[in-house]
């Protein structure tokens, strides 16, 4: 009935995840409030490190991107899951630093990485970082240097191949403030180059081709891609490259029109044209990084709100506000995502009309969606949007000075707040009058 299998409905007629019905949950912690499955977290983690190891023979490291969900806990838990992380700034790598992260399983992305946080990346040890341009070469050689270290690196490298909805373009992503690009001969040179500076390492090779896609050959196009460049790298260079980082952006279901493949499809095919290019180009397996973020952490969250006012537009529309709205989740006003909501507090109730749903931030803009089927919605009823657990808190703001709201996780049968619910106090906490 629902778009993930940790949703249901209890006798009470109320959503549940995992056990917990989530009226008490809006009860006794709040609204606006972050909910994490984290036993579907766990669960995400494993089959794509399951599916590594059955399809590649474990020659790889899942990483989850930090971005979608960057928390002290959540780093927790992907480390016990066994997974490496991304991180695309120095905000995201001192919280996995915080949470005793092991630095060795961290890459550094970015396509403009400051002077402090490459330092703050190479003063904790950070595995890999993942270079995007000359100028960032130039300083992390500067920087390694003064610390006495070789740092092991890989080039972002633009593939050519751009897949940000169901198809995907096989030209013009030279057009990308990420990375360097393969038609200009910019990769190659900038390989070269990196190979007449000291404390540099290449370690291998990344590209991301884009978010939320369903399609599996985009994947495959890009290991091609990539596969043909690592081996150019050694034909030209003799330089041998170790590691194949395909980044992430596996689809996952909003509403019921998103139809994703179960992941490890994904990682089976992806490995299965990695192993044949390999085969086929003379190379050894390169070892294989992934690097999902949504996939891992979207379906095990959702946000609860609290209706206030109801206001039906003859004619025009009925806008349902709550509690929260572009300041907990930006991404329909960003780019018109999908989402699905339910009444908790009415869950197997059958939708009759078309409602907009509306936050309470100054601005008309500030919708988290527009005229979806929906059963009646009263005042003071408990409304779960699906799927927030990546991209929302990672997203949020303090527009309108809105306290961000806390993330409950429950696990088994306990629930514990993994993120405190930001008070007044916090708001002006930098504020010098
Ligand atoms: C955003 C991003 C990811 C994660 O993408 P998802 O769509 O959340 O899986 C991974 N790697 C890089 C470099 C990214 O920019």
């Amino acid at each position: 009935m629902f778009n993930s299998e940790n949703l249901s409905v209890n006798e009470q007629n109320h959503l549940t995840i995992g056990n917990h019905d989530t009226v008490e949950l809006a009860k006794e912690f709040g609204t606006p409030l972050y909910v994490l499955d984290e036993d579907l977290m766990r669960k995400n983690c494993r089959s794509y490190k399951e599916a590594l190891d059955k399809y590649y023979g474990g020659n790889g490291l899942i990483l989850f991107a930090s971005k979608a969900l960057c928390t002290m806990h959540t780093a927790k838990v992907t480390e016990e899951e066994g997974l490496g992380a991304d991180v695309v700034s120095g905000g995201e790598l001192y919280t996995l630093h915080k949470a005793d992260f092991p630095m060795e399983k961290v890459f550094f992305h970015g396509n403009n990485k400051t002077y402090d946080e490459i330092e703050l990346a190479i003063k904790l040890g950070v595995g890999h970082i993942v270079v995007d341009n000359r100028y960032e070469l130039d300083l992390v050689n500067e920087i390694a240097k003064s610390y006495g270290i070789i740092q092991k690196i890989l080039f972002r490298i633009k593939p050519g191949i751009d897949a940000h909805t169901h198809d995907f373009i096989k030209t013009g992503q030279i057009d990308s403030k990420f990375g360097v690009a393969l038609e200009n001969g910019e990769a190659i040179q900038i390989h070269q180059y990196a190979l007449t500076l000291p404390n540099i390492q290449i370690d291998g090779v990344h590209c991301h081709i884009g978010s939320q896609i369903f399609d599996v050959e985009p994947f495959c196009e890009a290991a091609n891609v990539m596969l043909n460049f690592i081996s150019d790298l050694y034909d030209s260079l003799s330089l041998k490259i170790k590691i194949l980082n395909l980044g992430g952006g596996f689809g996952i279901k909003y509403s019921s029109e998103d139809d994703p493949l179960p992941v490890s499809v994904y990682i089976e095919k992806v490995a299965e044209a990695v192993k044949a290019f390999a085969l086929e180009k003379g190379i050894k397996p390169p070892f294989l990084v992934f690097e999902p973020g949504r996939s891992i952490a979207a379906s095990a969250g959702i946000t609860l709100y609290t209706v206030g006012c109801v206001k039906e537009i003859e004619n025009v529309r009925t806008y349902v506000s709550v509690d929260g709205g572009m300041s907990d989740n930006p991404r329909y006003i960003l780019y018109g995502a999908k989402y699905s909501a339910v009444v908790a507090n009415n869950a197997s109730a059958e939708p009759i009309a078309p409602i907009t749903i509306a936050g309470k931030c100054c601005e008309s803009g500030d919708l988290i969606q527009e005229n979806i089927m929906m059963p009646e919605v009263k005042v003071g009823d408990t409304l779960a949007v699906l799927a927030t657990g990546a991209y929302n808190y990672s997203m949020a703001s303090n527009y309108n000075r809105i306290p961000r709201p806390p993330i409950v996780a429950v696990r088994g049968d306990e629930k514990k707040v993994i993120v405190k619910r930001e008070s007044y106090e916090d708001i002006i906490r930098n504020d010098i009058i």
